[in-house]
């Protein structure tokens, strides 16, 4: 039977990457949730919301729509927010800069939420993010907790961004993912953190192909 498999953890540990290969593997659905909350964040500085003013941020809400589209080319699933592809812009380090002070209001959570509850309702999805094991799928079967050492997440993602050709200093990306870590662990509406039922797994030192099979021998079992 299909199960669901949630996994949380630090930023820029491999999440979504790992979480978007044991999907493909099982033919299940995967679902990135920080693309959302990255997807309002860069609505609200595009159309110059008050960042400090919560009010301002929830009124916003009721303009943005967000769904995921299978791309056939690039065989991968694309985030649109209100009907734009914004896929590329919401890696960005300019949406990385604010997208925790987003993510800390309630109403903001509460409609991503909800929203990705119902995605996952028939089973069988893969979902990453920060309060999935504890909020949106309490009842998963599997549920992982992912870390790694800063400069290895550091230096992961300064190598994608290169590759899309942003060039950022590794202690500035090192000091974005603590900042992030602190504030989505700290924050009063459903904190990072890792439940009893969750297994933690640290891919400091593993291969993405390690990693990938960690999770697979998890969920098979
Ligand atoms: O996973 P990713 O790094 O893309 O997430 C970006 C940010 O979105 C996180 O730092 C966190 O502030 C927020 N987030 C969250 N809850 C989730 C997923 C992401 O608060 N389920």
């Amino acid at each position: 039977a299909k199960i669901n498999i949630a996994i949380d953890g630090l930023s820029g540990c491999g999440k979504s990457s790992t979480a978007k290969a044991v999907a493909k593997t099982l033919g299940y659905k995967f679902i990135d949730t920080g693309a959302m909350y990255r997807a309002v964040t860069l609505y609200v500085l595009n159309e110059a919301v008050d960042l400090t003013s919560k009010e301002s941020v929830i009124q916003a809400l009721e303009q943005i729509t967000i769904d995921f589209r299978y791309n056939q080319e690039s065989q991968k699933n694309e985030t649109f927010l209100n009907g734009q592809n914004v896929e590329e812009e919401i890696r960005s380090m300019r949406v990385a800069g604010s997208v925790s002070q987003v993510a800390a209001i309630k109403e903001v959570r509460v409609a991503m939420v909800a929203q990705q509850q119902q995605m996952g309702k028939d089973k069988g999805v893969v979902m990453d993010g920060r309060d999935i094991g504890s909020v949106v799928f309490p009842e998963a079967e599997l549920k992982l907790f992912m870390t790694a050492s800063t400069e290895v997440r550091a230096k992961r993602r300064q190598a994608e961004l290169r590759e899309k050709g942003e060039e950022v200093a590794l202690d500035e990306i090192m000091k974005n993912l603590e900042e992030r870590d602190r504030i989505d662990s700290t924050r009063d509406e459903s904190p990072l953190i890792k439940v009893e039922d969750a297994i933690e797994v640290d891919t400091s030192n593993l291969l993405f192909e390690e990693q990938v099979q960690k999770v697979l021998d998890l969920a098979l079992q």
